[in-house]
């Protein structure tokens, strides 16, 4: 694992991005195959990979406690030092220096590390687990480890950089390899059949999410049709949680876009395993009464309650509404136009009364646009999706065959990206976040609002904020840009003050957007048009 420590000290020094690529394919193509498996799997800040069920569940005092110990330190001297790195790794590295020399770790040696932090159970055990293997690292090596069970490497390394570095090892296309690694969810599977030049075998399997196909924005019936001037079809857009549903024999299991499983909604399974058939299907969890849609604040309230009380389901009841199919027995539908998988889709549910499709329509003119889309907000909805019959499902892409056409009452979906301490009741709470859209690869502010969200989230928040600060300025932490909420605002003006160049008035925090990356995030380019149109 020293190799992999340096590389990544290389890595996080090298400002281009083809530097970066070069060194990480040079240290994987030094490695053997399985070596090479695993290392790539952390240098996405994983110790598994991104399908896999198993957790770590080692917070950050576990990892505090074990390398104080390790190191002797007084806790006034830990505490300075994170203060100093804002990051556990960081500052494991430098107070294991003063830690007995270590033997080092092998490869193989931190993947079996891993392995046992999953599955051994209870603080105590873990602990014991923790103390053991960083005992056996150089304090440089301590460091990635415990960056890779915080989840977050910070050396300017993405997946996609990943991909590259992959391709560029073994001399293989990066689009098949980007491709294999999107429907295998695995980046280190993806290296093994790159190196065997197995990439063209990569397919959908059962219980292994693939990322979910998006809708590109537009801001009216005229854009729609511009961008699709040969039609397609059109369906309401739900306010609720895009779910992936993979079910074969009596087994169901549904995923988030995050490709998490959810794990909320137990009367869905029953009706779910009761199709005939093994499939995966996509669609949308929502909050459903009277043969309508209920707001998604109704549905967010089931939200993170593997046990809900008895009466909650009842209270607000909840439907998978199906808008697409993936596979169908043994055949991956991926490459068929979608105007088929709907009709299989619908074949699918004809036997069913509990799940059914989102109803789909023919459109080819903008004034039918404009009536579906008015019709769809009377219907409780959002707005609208508008997709071409012609297309493949590409999962995890935002392209032009998918347009949404939202309620002109814009908002945004930013990423927080500092947070300031409130004042009176909010003494001591870090309840005002700035916030930013995606500019290219940078995040550039755009505004700053008090918090909306309840008390109890903001505490939540502060602590874990506290936990994600990068840089402390007193009153003022940069924090890590991880978490998403949605800001609505009554209009976007120019202005200096933000290096977005824009700025929102009377911005203010809608919801969390747990399910949302800040990959996925707002741009720059749709705040420019929003501000073009004034549709806002
Ligand atoms: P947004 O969350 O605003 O980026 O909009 C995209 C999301 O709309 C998707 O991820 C889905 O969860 C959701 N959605 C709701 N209804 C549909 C539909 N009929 N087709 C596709 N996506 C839909």
């Amino acid at each position: 694992m020293r190799r992999f420590a340096e590389t990544c000290e290389a890595v996080a020094a090298a400002s281009g991005k083809n530097e970066k690529v070069r060194l990480l394919s040079a240290y994987l193509s030094s490695l053997t195959v399985d070596e090479a498996a695993s290392v790539a799997v952390y240098f996405c800040g994983r110790a598994f990979p991104r399908g896999e069920e198993k957790v770590l569940a080692a917070g950050g005092s576990l990892i505090w406690q074990a390398v104080t110990r390790i190191a002797g330190a007084a806790p006034e001297d830990t505490e300075a030092l994170y203060r100093k790195h804002g990051d556990l790794g960081a500052m494991a590295g430098e107070i294991l220096q003063q830690a007995p020399v270590a033997r080092g770790l092998r490869v193989d040696e931190a993947a079996a590390a891993f392995e046992k932090l999953a599955s051994v159970r209870g603080p105590a055990a873990k602990l014991a687990v923790l103390e053991q293997v960083l005992r056996r690292a150089e304090p440089g090596v301590a460091k990635y480890f415990i960056k890779i069970i915080t989840g977050d490497l910070r050396i300017g390394l993405k997946e996609s950089l990943v991909e590259e570095a992959i391709a560029r090892a073994y001399a293989r296309p990066i689009e098949q390899v980007r491709r294999a690694n999107m429907l295998s969810g695995d980046i280190g599977a993806t290296l093994c059949m790159a190196a065997a030049d197995r990439l063209a075998e990569a397919g959908l399997r059962m219980f292994r999410p693939v990322s979910c196909m998006l809708a590109s924005p537009v801001e009216s019936a005229g854009d729609a049709l511009a961008e699709m001037p040969e039609g397609g079809l059109v369906e309401d857009k739900y306010d609720g949680i895009r779910a992936q549903v993979h079910k074969s024999g009596g087994e169901v299991k549904l995923y988030s876009r995050t490709l998490d499983e959810i794990v909320e909604f137990h009367e869905l399974s029953d009706p779910l395993a009761a199709l005939p058939g093994e499939f995966v299907m996509d669609g949308e969890v929502v909050a459903w009464r009277e043969g309508r849609a209920l707001p998604f604040t109704q549905l967010q309230q089931r939200l993170g309650r593997k046990q809900p009380e008895l009466w909650l389901p009842l209270e607000i009841p909840v439907r998978f509404v199906a808008f697409d199919l993936l596979y169908l027995n043994g055949e991956s539908l991926l490459d068929t136009p979608l105007a088929e998988r709907r009709r299989r889709l619908e074949e699918l549910l004809a036997g069913s009364s509990s799940v059914r499709p989102s109803p789909a329509q023919a459109w080819s003119s903008a004034d039918l646009l404009k009536r579906e889309f008015k019709g769809a907000l009377a219907r409780g909805n959002e707005g609208i999706v508008i997709k071409a019959s012609a297309s493949p499902y590409l999962p995890g892409r935002r392209g032009r065959w998918w347009l949404k056409w939202k309620q002109p009452l814009a908002t945004l979906d930013v990423v927080v990206t500092a947070v300031e301490y409130g004042h009176g009741k909010r003494h001591g709470l870090l309840s005002d976040y700035t916030f930013a859209v995606r500019d290219g690869q940078d995040l550039v502010d755009i505004g700053k609002a008090y918090s909306g969200l309840t008390d109890e989230e903001i505490r939540r928040f502060t602590e874990y904020f506290l936990a994600h600060t990068i840089e402390d300025q007193g009153f003022r932490r940069r924090v890590a840009p991880v978490v998403v909420v949605e800001v609505a605002f009554n209009n976007i003006q120019r202005s200096k003050r933000h290096a977005s160049g824009y700025a929102l008035r009377f911005p203010r925090i809608v919801r969390l957007r747990p399910d949302k990356s800040p990959q996925e995030a707002d741009t720059i380019e749709r705040v420019r048009a929003l501000y073009e149109s004034q549709a806002v």
